[in-house]
């Protein structure tokens, strides 16, 4: 087992009645740990767990509770993903454009593998807060490496095989199927290449316009990155 170091913050309420953990939403912040946590605290938001770039976790929240890390979001059925979501945020420089430390990316795996095994979450729920808000949100980042989490069991990642099994050419559905809110198509969009190809997004030096600008207005994925659309599609529709 991991370590892990108790922060205590009084910033949760209960779960809905009846309501399982079925989701991992990650987060990225500019700040180190603990100044991150005193910023929280600042602002009466929480997460369940927040990650150093040294790979040291605190726990700020008891997992049981609904902690105030994802805001108003969406992914395939849940709405509100604070009521089905353990949260957690990982420090980085550069809002998740530099690469994430090793030993911080193994401490965030084996945190997830255990909470997947314990709750039994479904692969297609581990998502970014980009995924689940992606008219506000840009985290964690470009650099997450959402690959390497899947080689690990953890998410979903595509095999490009997989693209000409699926019929579907309509971009806006086959993001509704691997589970985004398509009422913005651009921000959706985008969110997904901060996903799966983050070659598509613009990096930007300042953080700031990151945050005040999360997507391009008119963006759209371009057609010859269709079949990577298409190969996702098919790995989140196959998991359900
Ligand atoms: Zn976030």
């Amino acid at each position: 087992m991991y370590p892990i170091t108790y922060i205590s913050l009084p910033y949760w309420n209960e779960r809905p009645k009846k309501t399982i953990i079925k989701s991992v939403v990650l987060h990225c912040s500019t700040h180190e740990a603990v100044p991150m946590i005193k910023l929280l605290k600042r602002l009466h938001l929480s997460a369940h767990f927040v990650i150093g770039t040294d790979g040291r976790i605190f726990q700020l929240v008891p997992e049981e509770k609904r902690a105030f890390h994802a805001g108003v979001s969406r992914w395939r059925n849940m709405y509100n993903l604070n009521h089905y979501s353990i949260g957690i945020e990982l420090s980085t420089p550069k809002m998740g454009q530099t690469a994430y430390h090793e030993t911080q990316i193994k401490a965030a795996m084996q945190l997830c593998r255990d909470l997947v095994r314990r709750y039994d979450i479904p692969s297609a729920n581990i998502v970014a807060h980009s995924d689940v808000a992606p008219t506000r949100k840009p985290d964690p980042g470009i650099m997450f490496p959402w690959k390497k989490f899947a080689d690990n069991g953890i998410g979903l990642w595509y095999d490009i095989a997989d693209a000409e099994k699926v019929l579907e050419n309509d971009k806006a559905v086959l993001l509704e199927q691997i589970g985004y809110d398509t009422r913005n198509p651009a921000a959706a969009s985008y969110a997904f290449c901060r996903h799966f190809l983050p070659q598509l997004v613009a990096t930007e030096d300042d953080v700031t316009k990151l945050i005040a600008q999360v997507y391009p207005p008119d963006f759209n994925i371009p057609d010859e990155y269709l079949p990577v659309l298409k190969a996702c599609a098919y790995a989140f529709t196959k998991s359900d």
